[in-house]
């Protein structure tokens, strides 16, 4: 029954994106708003991938580069009440509660006109030559095939491509990755008096990096973490942790991501018993939850026709196929893969020039970047995004994930208007329209 549902493909959309973390949700809107019929598939229950159910910190973007969806959401956000206000740095640092995210992506996506189908995973393809014809789901229902004449891979971890047979990169030259994250939220937290209490010492990390030696003595948390991000509030009372690194896990395998979650969730709760004991405002805290996902920051790098290089992101360069717009200049934020002093100092100096007032110029990211090697028409972004390491730690951002998911939208309704694939459209009416949307 199920080889004669593969079989006849009867079962046909003009578009498949494949993961609805915020780059997926973001191009299945801008599709579906040029009346593109187009399908949204997530294996989770949610949309909004790591910004959602893994509890991600807040939402990231450039100061000077923040166009498209991402200002209609910030302002939507701050409407529903789902950030502190007072903790926000414009447009480029908004942590917000993880809960109104989650519905806001529901009522956008809805109301864009996708068809939403959650709990569902894309688990083989069907590939035509350079073509691909439709990708298979598995969900309650068992399998089926679907076909369609765009896809767009924005699983994060590039799995619809490497189903596809598109070649990626992983990790530095030894395969060693940033270390994930399993993000927590604390409540009952008083962060004022935390912050007040720590002035003499000269300010909240000082006092917090005085005190880590002793989650390490007292056993909370296995060895030390020279970058622990720590608390951030995102409401009355209530905090976001970014819980300590998950060193040497390994993300791209079903055992491995086990139990880094498992570690994950371990250190969460180590962390919360050190800030309990020994952080001023945090001894009524309550432990609310962590992520229904382990936050992974990087996997795969699908190789797309251009690989964005982070020499491009110094040099500032404005390629002439661009589409994005994004904070050139030195600086990124590759989080160290072990506990190691090297690794640590790696990390460090190459985050600090973020840290220092932005007088570089603007780089532009090239459409080729968003296209698959071996298959005309499939396009992958987000988290996945052709680039090397450097250059991936600075745009793997929500901010920017956003952005790079309407691109792709874009293009793919482009696509159908023009009877072409991707790889052939005009990019000089696609640029035009980004202008205006202030995405390029
Ligand atoms: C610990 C941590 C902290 C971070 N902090 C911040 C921060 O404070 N601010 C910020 O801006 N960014 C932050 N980031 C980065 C940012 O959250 C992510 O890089 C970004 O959200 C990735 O978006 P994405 O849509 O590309 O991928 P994802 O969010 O990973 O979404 C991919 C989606 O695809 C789905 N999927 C995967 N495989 C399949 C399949 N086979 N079939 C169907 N669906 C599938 C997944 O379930 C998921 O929903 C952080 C990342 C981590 C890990």
């Amino acid at each position: 029954m199920v080889t004669e549902r593969m079989a006849d493909l009867s079962r046909r959309v003009s578009i498949i994106v494949a993961g609805g973390g915020l780059t997926g949700a973001c191009a299945a809107m801008a599709a579906a708003q040029k009346g593109k019929d187009v399908l949204l598939v997530e294996r989770s229950g949610m949309l909004g991938g790591l910004a959602t159910s893994g509890l991600m910190t807040a939402l990231i973007a450039s100061g000077r580069c923040f166009g498209g969806y991402g200002p209609e959401f910030v302002r939507e956000l701050h409407r529903r009440g789902a950030t502190d206000p007072a903790h926000c740095r414009g447009h480029s640092w908004v942590p917000y509660q993880n809960e109104p995210m989650k519905r806001l992506l529901d009522e956008k996506v809805l109301a864009a006109g996708v068809d939403l189908l959650l709990y569902t995973s894309v688990v083989q393809v069907r590939k035509e030559g350079r073509r691909l014809a439709g990708i298979v789901l598995a969900n309650q229902e068992g399998l089926e095939e679907i076909a369609a004449d765009v896809f767009i891979d924005a699983t994060g971890d590039g799995i619809l491509s490497v189903l596809a047979g598109e070649d990626f990169e992983c990790g530095d030259p030894d395969g060693r990755t940033q270390a994930p994250t399993m993000v927590a939220y604390y409540a009952d937290v008083d962060m004022d008096r935390c912050f007040r209490e720590a002035e003499p010492y000269g300010g909240f990390y000082p006092l917090l990096n005085g005190l880590l030696p002793l989650a390490v003595r007292d056993g909370f948390i296995p060895e030390p973490d020279p970058h622990h991000p720590g608390p951030f509030p995102i409401g009355d009372g209530l905090v976001v942790v970014n819980a300590g690194h998950v060193f040497g896990a390994d993300c791209l395998s079903g055992r491995g991501l086990t139990d880094a979650t498992i570690r994950g969730r371990k250190l969460a709760y180590g962390y919360y018993q050190f800030y309990k004991k020994y952080v001023p405002g945090f001894e009524k805290a309550v432990f609310v939850t962590t992520g229904s996902v382990l936050g992974v920051r990087e996997t795969r790098r699908i190789l797309g026709r251009h690989v964005l290089r982070y020499q491009d992101k110094v040099d500032c360069r404005r390629f002439e196929d661009g589409v994005m717009g994004y904070d050139g200049g030195p600086g990124s934020d590759v989080h160290a893969s072990s506990a190691s002093p090297g690794d640590y100092e790696a990390y460090a100096d190459l985050y600090k020039p973020l840290q220092e007032e932005h007088t570089s110029g603007i780089a532009t990211l090239p459409y080729r970047t968003l296209l698959a090697r071996h298959a005309d028409n499939l396009l992958v972004a987000g988290r996945c995004l052709s680039a090397d390491r450097k250059v991936q730690g600075h745009l793997r951002v929500i901010g920017y994930c956003m952005m790079m998911g309407q691109v792709m939208g874009l293009a793919a309704a482009q696509s159908l208007d023009e009877g072409k694939a991707p790889d052939a459209i005009g990019i000089r009416p696609l640029q035009a329209e980004l202008q205006d949307l202030g995405i390029l």
